[in-house]
């Protein structure tokens, strides 16, 4: 029971996406608490990404770094999800966040 908990909040992780909304998703399924998911997040090591991603939410009034639309996802600037430092962050929508994945794997076949 336990472990599976813990692969849903691992693979939620793995999706990305403000981690509030991560939340939803996970109480959505397991009814379980606020604290719980932090706590499993806790133990899985996701503490700082967690801090990161809350903080970066807020950064900007919530919005869009390069519209304004609301904040939906947190990108790795260099594509790699456990670099979690400031500055390889930037808090995007999804449709933002869509443009820059075109632009990255367009300027990666290059
Ligand atoms: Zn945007
Ligand atoms: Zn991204």
């Amino acid at each position: 029971m336990k472990t599976k908990i813990l692969q849903l909040v691992k693979e939620l992780s793995e999706e990305g996406g403000v981690v509030e909304e991560q939340f939803k998703k996970f109480h959505k399924k397991t009814k379980m608490s606020r604290a719980t998911f932090f706590r499993y997040r806790d133990e899985l090591g996701l503490r700082e990404h967690n801090k990161a991603f809350t903080y970066l939410g807020k950064v900007n009034h919530g919005n869009c770094y390069f519209c304004l639309n609301k904040t939906q996802v947190i990108h790795h600037i260099d594509g790699d999800r456990k670099n979690n430092y400031a500055d390889n962050l930037i808090p995007l929508c999804n449709g933002c966040h869509n443009k820059i994945h075109r632009l990255m794997k367009r300027l990666g076949d290059d």
